[in-house]
Parts: structure tokens; C-alpha cells; sequence
């Protein structure tokens, strides 16, 4: 039988592709490129990691694990995780080992989301959110933030999204592309809000170890937010393990059992050896994660300072490993400037119109690459830029 377009689920027919994905055939085989595009570590995983995946397969650990993940990852979760942000976690009923941080975000929106219920979307934001949400059944409800608020998300603009058929908030901090960071004050005015209203909180926390000059609060660590939070993390960017596929929720009792549900059923459960990989990461890994983000710092101030230079109005993002600086004084959009810049300089960036609303007139540099290459990035940039 032919495969038409008929086929296809209706909520998949409409569902727009990544602009990333878009932008990044474009820069596919043109030769010289310096990426400041992906978003993910130019780190290799720690050795004692690798090597405890490699031990875990000579050792013939090749068979499933429990659901929710091996018992001994997730109590080293909870450890890591009432250590680091001051929640405390039953292993053995609060904490589901994903794959990914993006198979978590997809299981807390199937979880909880009835056809028609809202969920609060914060953009710019991770290109996944708003499509899983409508493939969830759900309808994302957008806010903006803006560049002159440091794309913090304003607590009168939270309260003006919600309607009675709001469920969630979908909150990322660290942020993915504008690297802003919501300070322990931000968060308490957003959390007020939330339980004012009865809303659960799905917090994307897989930047939080990318923390440069604050450390990170956890919105779950704030009183009376544990119980209302889903709490998502995982190893992909601070351990530099995005290839391993694995992330983690921490969620009250009745939430990780619904999510389990579907885990059981859609994955069964996240890949063996990339566990026993992340155990070992957890266990004796935290200094070469501080060792890298040392690096990232160093790369962050001094991309953002150039690009100030280079006039290219850029605040200072609190952590993530992305900056968000303005090309709107060269009065191009952020797609002409980024497809400009890589037909013209051989540098790819993203438009921030494809992070959703507030993202145009911005794009996004992602920093972790080395310094030679974001050296020689900024100068090709600056040459554009000065034209
Ligand atoms: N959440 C955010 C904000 C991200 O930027 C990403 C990856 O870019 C993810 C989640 C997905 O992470 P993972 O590799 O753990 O699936």
C-alpha cells in the first residue's frame, strides 16, 4: 500500500519542523563553517563514566532495569539532588530515570494534560515545548519575555496567561537560548502565583549545573512548591553526556506513578550501560563538571564582551552555555542576519525567531566550542556586523 500523506495524523501533519533542524541544512555541506549552533557540550564525557559503561558490558550487564531506572542510580539521584538543590526524593517512588531530559518533558505533559487544558509556555524557549504540548492534547499558552527584562519571565505577564483551564507552568532556568537564569526572588513572586491558582510547575532544570555566577535554585525547593513541581534534570550538558540519552524526574508519588505508567509501556526503560554510566558520573564526576564550567565561564565573558565591541547590544546570561545578543540595529530579521552571516562569513547561529515570541531581533551563539574557534567566529561575525 502507498504511504500518502492521508496516512498521517492530523496533529503531526500540522506540527512545523524544528527551525534549527531547517537552518542547519543550509550550513550541511558547505565547507569551513565555524558552528556556534548546537546546542550541546564540546566536552567528552568524563573517563570514569565511559569507563563504567564499559566495566557494566564486560561484567554482562546487558539486560533491562527496573521501570523507574536501577535502584542504586536513583538513590545516588536523590543524594545528587537534595545535596545540590536542597529537595529531598523517595528513590523508590519519586524519581523515573528517562531518556533524556526530553523524554521527561513528553511524560510529565502526557501525565497530566486532558484535551483543551493549558500549559504556560515561557518564550523564547526549547524548540520541544510547544509541540509536545499540542501532542499531549494539551493547548501551550505563550508569554514573552523581552530583552529589557532580561528574558525573565515577569510575574503580572504569568498572571495574565492564566485561565480556568490553565494546568501547568513550563519553566526553564537556565534557559535555553537566552541563557537567563531566575534568581531565588524571581522565583518566589512566579511560585506565589502558582499556588494561588493551583497550578503545577514542569521545571526544565538540565542547565542547572551551568550556573556561573549564582548558584541554582530549584523552584521545587521553595516552600510549598515541592508537592506542585515536576522536577526535570538530567546528565546531557553539565555532565557533557547528551549522546548517553538520560535525564531523570522527581515528582510527589501520585505524579511519577501516572508518568510511570506510560514509561513502562512507551520505553520501558532508559538504556542499561547509560545508567551505569551515570552512576559513576554522580559518584566521582561533580569535579570534572566544575573543570568545565570553569571553561564555560571563561568562554561566556568573553563572548558577551565582544560582542558588546562589536556592537551587538549583549547581556550577560546567567548560565546555559548560549548567549542571546541584538542584531536589530542592522535592521535585517534575525533569519536574514543569520542566513546572511553563513552565506557571507561561513558562521552558523540561529534566529531567535524560531525560539518563539521575543526571540525575533535576537540571535542564538551557542559557546561551547573552543576558544579559537568563538575567537575566530567573533571576528567574522564583527566583519559582517560592520557592513
Ligand atoms: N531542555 C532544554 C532546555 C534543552 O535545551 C534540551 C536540549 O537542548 C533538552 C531539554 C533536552 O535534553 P536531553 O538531551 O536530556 O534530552
Amino acid at each position: 500500500m502507498p504511504v500518502t500523506k492521508s496516512y498521517i495524523a492530523k496533529s503531526v501533519e500540522t506540527m512545523r519542523p524544528s527551525g534549527i533542524r531547517k537552518f542547519f541544512d543550509l550550513a550541511a555541506g558547505m565547507e569551513g563553517v565555524i558552528s556556534l549552533g548546537v546546542g550541546e557540550p564540546d566536552f567528552v564525557t568524563s573517563w570514569s563514566a565511559r569507563e563504567a559503561a564499559i566495566l557494566s558490558l564486560e561484567r554482562g550487564h546487558t539486560s533491562y532495569t527496573a521501570n523507574a531506572g536501577l535502584l542504586e542510580l536513583r538513590e545516588e539521584i536523590a543524594r545528587y539532588v537534595s545535596g545540590r538543590f536542597y529537595v529531598p526524593y523517595n528513590p523508590k517512588e519519586e524519581i523515573i530515570v528517562t531518556v533524556g531530559a526530553s523524554q521527561a518533558i513528553d511524560l510529565a505533559l502526557r501525565a497530566i494534560l486532558d484535551p483543551g487544558d493549558e500549559v504556560i509556555v515561557v518564550e523564547p524557549c526549547f524548540v520541544s515545548y510547544t509541540p509536545l504540548v499540542e501532542l499531549a492534547g494539551g493547548k501551550a499558552v505563550t508569554v514573552e519575555t523581552t530583552g529589557e527584562q532580561q528574558f525573565k519571565l515577569q510575574p503580572e505577564a504569568l498572571e495574565q496567561a492564566i485561565t480556568p483551564k490553565t494546568k501547568a507552568l513550563l519553566l526553564c532556568s537556565p534557559n535555553n537560548p537566552t541563557g537567563a537564569q531566575l534568581g531565588r526572588e524571581d522565583l518566589q513572586a512566579i511560585a506565589a502565583i502558582v499556588k494561588q491558582h493551583d497550578l503545577l510547575v514542569i521545571a526544565d532544570e538540565i542547565y542547572a549545573e551551568l550556573a556561573y555566577d549564582v548558584p541554582h535554585t530549584s523552584i521545587a525547593s521553595l516552600d510549598g512548591m515541592r508537592e506542585r513541581t515536576i522536577l526535570i534534570n538530567g546528565f546531557s550538558k553539565g555532565f557533557a553526556m547528551t549522546g548517553w540519552r538520560l535525564g531523570f524526574i522527581c515528582a510527589p508519588g501520585e505524579l511519577a506513578e501516572a508518568m510511570l505508567k506510560i514509561h513502562q509501556y512507551a520505553m520501558m526503560c532508559a538504556s542499561t550501560p547509560a545508567q551505569y554510566a551515570a552512576l559513576e558520573a554522580l559518584k566521582t564526576g561533580m569535579s570534572d563538571v566544575e573543570e568545565m564550567k570553569k571553561d564555560y565561564r571563561r568562554r561566556r565573558n568573553y563572548i558577551v564582551q565582544s560582542f558588546n565591541e562589536i556592537g551587538l547590544e549583549c547581556h550577560l546570561p546567567g548560565g546555559a552555555f548560549y548567549v542571546f545578543p541584538s542584531i536589530r540595529n542592522t535592521g535585517l530579521t534575525s533569519e536574514e542576519f543569520a542566513e546572511s552571516l553563513l552565506r557571507e562569513e561561513k558562521v552558523a547561529v540561529v534566529p531567535g525567531s524560531v525560539f518563539g515570541k521575543g526571540g525575533e531581533g535576537f540571535i542564538r551563539c551557542s559557546y561551547a566550542s573552543s576558544m579559537e574557534q568563538l575567537q575566530e567566529a567573533v571576528k567574522r561575525i564583527g566583519r559582517f556586523a560592520g557592513k
